[in-house]
């Protein structure tokens, strides 16, 4: 496949693939210039394909924090850093998944907005700026949730996009959707006659994957509040092959949420059960900051002065942005290594071949 973003027909050729081979890509939250291309540099590190995805907080500060309309913010934002990744992904030689994150009803106007900018982009380059989008509507009835989905997923396949739907409610709060009271934690758990009722909605329609909960949570936590069960991601696949009965063992296109501070064994199961996505935000935010940090700290005089007050050294090759910048970017793409290998994508491009 031509390195580059990857959307319709080539992209579910790469979810086929990642399934067939047992492997998952990260899916990164970004929020600027310095994110995205510290994971293309990672994904090109290890020769991985990769997701790049934004929320719409995050669209809305690539956008610029003094914006005026908050709206405008988060569309055009999305917009501007699909583009960025549409001109600079072939040049890292990897195929990168464009999508953006939980969208619950509130911020339909968000995707509605960027379904026209995706026909406009589609018109003029022949396809469409995102991969995917998300709906989340995992706080309403299924009923509900499924019917909303359905709408959705066939504007989306009119212009070449998939749609990731959430079944079951992931724990913890990202971005001001969802909650930080994770103590039901019988609402974090999917179950099979859920996946089978939205698949039977859905299925004919489009590509869609489905976000389900098996006791996955955003945010790292104190261990021991939340206990990860990938074994139900196995029987919703084992519900709906039954119902199918094609011989397709794990028909549904699985996404993990809130795969920070996961068990990597929980995360290798998971896999198995058909997961090709695992989001990865809050240690990537981690790793950034902490080596903005580790930068800083090596010489904190040169953030205070210019020049040193005692003996009048000048400190800029220490207080240029790029420094500190480049040393988050660092550490995001190490950090990202580990995801790769956990993830098993490492080595597994479908880019040139
Ligand atoms: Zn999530």
């Amino acid at each position: 496949m031509k390195p580059g973003v990857v959307t319709g027909a080539e992209y579910t050729e790469l979810v086929a693939a990642c399934k067939e081979g047992k492997y998952a890509m990260p899916a990164v939250n970004i929020s600027g210039t310095n994110t995205i291309n510290a994971v293309m540099e990672a994904a090109a590190q290890a020769k991985s394909d990769v997701i790049i995805q934004l929320s719409n907080g995050g669209a809305g500060f690539y956008a610029g924090k003094g914006l005026p309309s908050a709206h405008d913010g988060m569309v055009m934002g999305a917009v501007s850093a699909a583009q960025h990744v549409h001109l600079l992904a072939e040049h890292y030689g990897i195929c990168v998944v464009l999508h953006t994150d939980h969208a619950n009803r509130k911020l339909i106007p968000w995707i509605d907005s960027l379904i026209e900018q995706n026909a406009k982009y589609r018109e003029a380059f022949g396809k469409p700026l995102f991969s995917s989008h998300m709906l989340d509507l995992s706080e309403e009835a299924p009923e509900a949730n499924v019917a909303t989905c359905k709408e959705y997923l066939a504007k989306l396949d009119a212009i070449d996009i998939s749609l990731e739907i959430e079944l079951g409610v992931t724990g913890g709060e990202e971005d001001g959707v969802g909650s930080d009271d994770i103590s039901d934690s019988s609402k974090l758990y999917t179950t099979p006659e859920d996946v089978w009722y939205a698949y039977q909605e859905l299925q004919g329609l489009g590509h869609f994957s489905v976000a389900a909960a098996f006791g996955n949570v955003h945010g790292v936590y104190k261990p021991g509040n939340v206990t990860l069960q990938p074994k139900i991601l196995r029987d919703c696949q084992t519900h709906v092959a039954e119902k199918l009965g094609d011989g397709n063992a794990n028909p549904c296109d699985f996404v993990f949420h809130g795969g920070s501070g996961s068990d990597e064994a929980d995360i290798k199961e998971a896999i198995g059960y058909g997961v090709f996505k695992m989001n990865i935000d809050t240690d990537t935010q981690f790793a950034f900051s902490s080596g903005v940090y580790a930068n800083m700290k090596q010489k904190p005089v040169a953030f205070e002065h210019q020049i040193d007050p005692n003996d009048g050294t000048p400190y800029k090759s220490f207080y240029d942005p790029r420094k500190c910048l480049r040393s988050g970017e660092e550490s995001v793409v190490s950090r990202l290594q580990e995801a790769f290998e956990v993830l098993g994508s490492k080595g597994n491009s479908i880019a040139g071949a």
